[in-house]
């Protein structure tokens, strides 16, 4: 569950649409540059390897005319490139969303973190409550348990979230939407550690702040009863989603938190993303150490120390 956080979804009719409209644009282009007597023009390949095949802007219309047609007359749908928003909620407060919200926090990721961009457009499902997110998840994607607050689908190229619980969802899948491209082989412990970071947060033009959260209380019950794991177990678990998924969370959010106010998580970041798919899990704690300044059989006792400033009293 690559960065698929809480739900699961299948697109039947946005993609019959889509396969329709992008193959008639590629194959007019084919044609244009074809040779005079071809014997025989390749199928253009599907879904997003043929949305790649437009320019930027012209991907983004279509992704927009496709969802404005799946959706009731209710929704508004904006492209803010590099994301096509779709939302039930009344129009100045989408834009709202989007200037203060979505665009900040996509410039200071790119600013902070990612070189490599998405190459096709990010649909973007904002909606008003849990009501339109169950009857339209139903519809669109005949999905009859939706998340409660938001998931995003690499698959399917699409965040969706119930927006009126906050921003926080949005900017947390917004950092594993962006992460995509730029460091696909992003270990689950740090695409959610980093990710649900920024569930409360702080946005500046050239980074992101992350603040303590509800997190905190999990961390603050696990330690109470002397059952917090070490950070090579957090990070050598290969069932992070499993049944101790909320602790995981916790620990990894803190443990960024950590690595943002006490180290270099920008430093970490990059310096993850170049040994990416070389290392095993533990070598992440080499990184830690070394951003931190610190020797790698110190660092369990450096985050620990400074946890207490993180959860407060
Ligand atoms: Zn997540």
């Amino acid at each position: 569950m690559e960065h698929e956080d809480f739900g699961r979804g299948f697109l039947i009719l946005p993609v019959f649409h889509c396969c329709l409209i992008i193959t008639f644009l590629v194959s007019v282009r084919v044609a244009e540059a074809a040779p005079p007597a071809p014997a025989q023009v390749p199928s253009p390949p599907r879904g997003r390897q043929t949305l790649a095949m437009l320019d930027f802007s012209t991907a983004l219309g279509v992704e927009a005319a496709l969802m404005r047609a799946q959706l009731p007359a209710t929704f508004t749908v904006r492209a803010a490139s590099p994301f096509v928003v779709a939302s039930d909620l009344p129009p100045v407060e989408l834009d709202r969303v989007i200037a203060q919200t979505l665009l900040p926090a996509h410039q200071a990721l790119n600013v902070r973190y990612i070189r490599r961009a998405p190459v096709v457009p990010v649909r973007v499902y904002l909606f008003a409550g849990q009501t339109s997110l169950a009857v339209l998840s139903r519809i669109l994607w005949k999905d009859d348990t939706p998340p409660v607050y938001g998931y995003s689908r690499k698959d399917r190229n699409m965040m969706v979230m119930d927006i009126s619980t906050g921003g926080g969802t949005l900017v947390h899948e917004l950092t594993h939407v962006m992460m995509w491209a730029d460091f696909p082989a992003v270990p689950n412990w740090f695409n959610e550690g980093l990710s649900s970071l920024h569930e409360a947060v702080k946005i500046f033009p050239d980074r992101l702040q992350g603040l303590p959260n509800w997190r905190g209380g999990v961390l603050r019950e696990v330690i109470r009863k002397g059952r917090l794991r070490t950070l090579s177990e957090l990070v050598s678990d290969p069932d992070f989603y499993g049944k101790n998924s909320d602790v995981n969370y916790a620990h990894a959010r803190y443990f960024c938190l950590f690595l943002q106010d006490r180290c270099d998580l920008k430093r970490f970041y990059e310096l993850m993303k170049a040994a990416s798919g070389t290392a095993s899990p533990t070598t992440a704690l080499v990184r830690a150490a070394t951003v931190c300044s610190v020797p790698e059989a110190r660092l369990e006792m450096e985050f620990q120390a400074y946890l207490p400033k993180l959860l407060g009293p």
